[in-house]
């Protein structure tokens, strides 16, 4: 079967929640897709941050085949001996003394917002079922009920209503919004340190760190939802890494399998995770033994292989490069590390399509923004490639 064909299935028997591309990956080896016909293209996305080590990355690889030769799924009524030494791992990287293991981004979000609430009304003696979570303008935090009822975005929730109650929604990057929005039912404040989705949006520089203490002065949980931000993508381990805040719970999820197998997190200290008793949450396949083991050998890549120091160097000769192409409709390159928009002052699809053409996956976000995020393991060279088919695509007459 060839691409189209494969596009004509996937369009006949699939529902119509996504406007990909029309590319058909065959194959994919660290930062090169392979279609249906062979072709080669450098991903310049790497599935929305979650293949930061790059496409099918051996060490990975080896540790999915280990693992599937030994038990793949026990489900939380057992233990499984790769549970633990996930926990420890990801503690250890957070700073944090629990964990608690999900599927998907959008899990770990709702994770977050039952640990809120709860350490709301057991902690902190929120009146019954009147807790507040503060959330900002333009956030993604997935598509669950949860999640999408906590989005400024009325087509993410366009006849699904009623929606969950209990979100404040405050403009990204307004200290003083967050300020006036606490109430004493203010159960937590969750935050994308950028926001990923909404074009690369990144809030002035010192805004977590305040968010941060404004948070501590009123009681109130600091949540980062890590979960594109978080393993070296913005040239640090974790974004808030860039103003020394350790927040209360981080959110995590896409890296954290290496590509390889779904797998998310919420990590928090014990008064937080510890509002959980056996029976309040959880999820069959959730830290389930192939996940833990794809997962640990998935860290242990991003440290060993200093992803996060290569995301910094890279993203900012990236971003010079970039900032030297010239055509009148490029607004704006933004970015930290390797997590880099580039707005547009029309609309961004067509140029997605052309650059695809010469070779180069990305994606339009948001209309206008086109995000380039390529797996963390991409050399110079092979940047420096990049960058010729976007001067050609952007400077082309
Ligand atoms: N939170 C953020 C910041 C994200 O970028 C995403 C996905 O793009 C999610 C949550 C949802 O993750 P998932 O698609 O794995 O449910």
């Amino acid at each position: 079967m060839n691409s189209a064909e494969m596009i004509h299935l996937t369009e006949e028997y699939g529902a119509h929640n996504y406007h990909p591309l029309p590319v058909v990956v065959a194959k994919a080896q660290g930062i090169w897709i392979y279609d249906e016909e062979g072709k080669k293209y450098m991903d310049m996305l790497s599935a929305y941050s979650a293949v930061n080590q790059g496409h099918r990355h051996p060490r990975i690889i080896q540790a999915l085949k280990d693992q599937a030769d030994k038990v793949t799924l026990t489900s939380r009524a057992f233990h499984n001996n790769q549970l633990g030494p996930f926990y420890q791992k990801v503690a250890e990287m957070t700073h944090k003394h629990m964990v608690l293991p999900m599927n998907t981004g959008a899990e770990a979000v709702e994770t977050a917002v039952k640990a809120v609430r709860r350490y709301a009304y057991d902690v902190k003696k929120v009146t019954p079922d009147k807790a507040e979570i503060i959330v900002c303008e333009g956030n993604f935090h997935g598509r669950t009920m949860a999640a999408v009822s906590m989005s400024s975005n009325e087509e993410y929730k366009r006849g699904f209503g009623p929606m969950l109650p209990g979100f404040k929604i405050i403009p990204y990057g307004d200290l003083d919004a967050l300020r006036q929005a606490i109430t004493p039912h203010t159960a937590a404040f969750i935050v994308e340190p950028i926001q990923g989705e909404a074009g690369i949006i990144m809030p002035k520089e010192g805004f977590l760190k305040a968010a941060y203490d404004i948070c501590k002065e009123n009681a109130v949980l600091f949540v980062a939802d890590e979960i594109q931000t978080g393993f070296g993508r913005t040239g640090k381990l974790f974004a808030c890494d860039w103003e020394h805040v350790i927040p209360d719970i981080y959110i995590l999820g896409k890296a954290l399998g290496g590509g390889v197998m779904p797998i998310s997190a919420v990590a928090a200290d014990r008064d937080i995770l510890g509002v959980f008793e056996p029976g309040s949450h959880g999820s069959t396949f959730g830290g389930n033994p192939l996940a833990c083991a794809c997962s640990i050998a998935a860290l242990d890549v991003i440290v060993d292989e200093h992803l996060a120091e290569r995301s910094l160097e890279l993203g900012t000769y990236f971003m010079e490069q970039l900032r030297d192409i010239k055509n009148p409709i490029i607004k704006e390159i933004r970015g930290k590390g390797l997590f880099v928009g580039m707005e547009l002052t029309t609309e961004a699809r067509p140029y997605c399509e052309a650059l695809m053409n010469q070779g180069l996956l990305c994606k339009e976000t948001h209309e206008n923004v086109i995000r380039f995020a390529p797996p963390l393991i991409i050399t110079k060279e092979e940047l420096d490639l990049a960058v010729t088919s976007i001067r050609n695509v952007m400077e082309a007459p």
